[in-house]
């Protein structure tokens, strides 16, 4: 079967066919970085990174761009209540994100361009949207994109949606990036130089300003992507206006269209409820790290649901992740000890890995418009199996190292095993990582008490300033050499005790 996607372009689950077979181009995006990510950011996030590891699975070359949003109504509003550099308080919250983004494991997206640095892009942007009589310059300074000279052109506003002209409040004129979803207004491309901007403005052939939230990322994508691309990510919140502005800005000025495929991923609620800072059910990454979760947890649980389904967050399911990778680690640290260090059965698994059942019907179920709940299901079918013909003793090696070999190739994409090395099995470094989230919480006795069940199984933690690190128990074994001299003094033979 060949890879679907839903796409919210036709409204339909489509054949995926890039624009140039065996490449993808692929732009999500990114964060605004004026505050930590929150758990319904996250979701979209973990949601790129599953289309892009099933992509590289699948064999295709992934170009994966996620834009920094490094300049916008919000950013300048907070900025301006502290004593930093633009850059200063905005480089603070993107490491952040990284720091999250490599918590979660997710893969480093290739690109992550910053609006601030792409300014010369978004004003030949807009310079062609001048020139094609689509945006103009009003009284205030600022440009604007026409939506009724863009329709006169030919081309149609609501492509991701359908949108009622005559119901929608038409016609008005808006600079915030943020505007009512019930209206289609002329949306600023370049916003002129307001009071409240205080240091934070560019030079261009409109007077000082800065560009609007939507243009930055039109400009990027185009910039790394070319003016057409295969697929564009988001959370379903964006579909209107930003990604809807994104194709009239992109299409206004190049004349070609803009994304081939369009992904959306669903809201989260928290513990039922829309996630709200007075509700008390708002939780950034860092909060649910501070509660002693693991990134691996966190990400599990947001795997669990499809990503068009609205997913229901709860500390009960991370709870349930817990146990669930438990199970896994545990089956596959099994798998690990009959397998052993017979490379040569590994390397003949690894060819058959294509043609076990595991692989089979996880491929199955993800070609399927990324049916998560099936692929779950082959997991755990797979994990019921293995474990009852291991409790058997009816697992040969050779079996036992196509099915490892297997889990390998489906944790590629859903990154959840502890990544065994040939240092340290997933089993123990799934030790470490409860041991690092119980002194997270200051809970001391669970981390020594980690910390012993370790170094019962062969195990030290050193703790570095880069981070803990795992080094196995070197068994001591004592040489006694005796080597007989002859020298001509007529001494005794010497000794040496030494242990290695
Ligand atoms: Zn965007």
């Amino acid at each position: 079967m060949s890879l679907k996607f839903f796409n919210t372009l036709s409204r339909s689950v489509q054949e995926f066919a890039p624009l140039t077979p065996g490449k993808v181009g692929m732009y999500c995006c990114g964060p605004t970085v004026y505050d930590f990510a929150h758990i319904g950011n996250w979701r979209t996030f973990v949601f790129g990174d599953l289309v892009r590891r099933y992509l590289e699975f699948k064999g295709y070359e992934v170009r994966h761009v996620m834009n920094i949003t490094d300049v916008e109504d919000k950013i300048i509003r907070r900025f301006r209540e502290t004593k930093t550099s633009l850059r200063e308080f905005t480089g603070k919250f993107e490491a952040a994100f990284f720091e999250d983004l490599k918590a979660l494991n997710c893969r480093m997206p290739h690109e992550t361009p910053r609006a601030t640095e792409h300014i010369a892009e978004i004003i030949s942007l807009i310079e062609q949207l001048l020139a094609h009589g689509i945006a103009y310059q009003a009284a205030d300074g600022s440009v604007y994109f026409s939506i009724e000279k863009y329709r006169a052109s030919g081309r149609t506003y609501g492509q991701l949606l359908k949108l009622n002209f005559e119901e929608m409040r038409a016609g008005e004129r808006v600079k915030s990036d943020d505007y009512a979803k019930e209206a289609v207004a002329d949306f600023a491309l370049w916003k002129a130089r307001a009071a409240d901007d205080g240091e934070v403005s560019w030079p261009s052939p409109w007077g000082e300003g800065r560009p609007g939230w939507h243009i930055e990322c039109s400009a990027m994508s185009m910039k790394i992507l070319g003016p057409t691309f295969d697929l564009h990510l988001g959370g379903e919140d964006l579909i209107f206006p930003h990604h809807e502005d994104e194709i009239a800005q992109s299409e206004g000025a190049t004349g070609k269209p803009f994304v081939k495929y369009w992904l959306h991923g669903a809201h989260l609620l928290v513990e039922g409820k829309k996630m709200s800072k007075s509700l008390g059910n708002f939780f950034t990454l860092r909060d649910l790290l501070a509660k002693g979760f693991t990134g691996r947890e966190i990400r599990y649980s947001l795997l669990t649901a499809h990503y068009r389904e609205t997913f229901n967050f709860t500390l009960g399911g991370l709870e349930g992740a817990r146990a669930a990778l438990a199970r896994i680690d545990g089956c596959v640290a099994k798998l690990r000890e009959i397998v052993g260090s017979d490379t040569l059965s590994r390397v003949q698994a690894d060819q058959q890995v294509g043609r076990t059942e595991l692989v089979a019907h996880f491929t199955e179920a993800l070609d399927d418009d990324l049916n998560i709940s099936a692929a779950w299901a082959a997991v755990f079918d797979w994990l019921r199996e293995t474990n009852r013909r291991i409790a058997e003793k009816n697992l040969p090696p050779d079996e036992a190292s196509a099915s490892f070999a297997a889990w390998g190739k489906i944790n590629s994409v859903l990154g959840i095993s502890a990544v065994a090395t040939a240092e340290a099995p997933a089993e123990i470094l799934a030790l470490l990582e409860q041991r690092q989230a119980a002194r997270k919480v200051k809970d001391f006795k669970h981390s020594d008490a980690i910390r012993d069940e370790l170094k019962a199984k062969g195990w030290v933690i050193e703790d570095t300033p880069k981070g803990p690190k795992l080094k196995k128990v070197k068994k001591h074994r004592t040489f006694n050499l005796q080597l007989p001299t002859s020298n001509a003094c007529g001494n005794e033979c010497w000794k040496l005790n030494f242990e290695c």
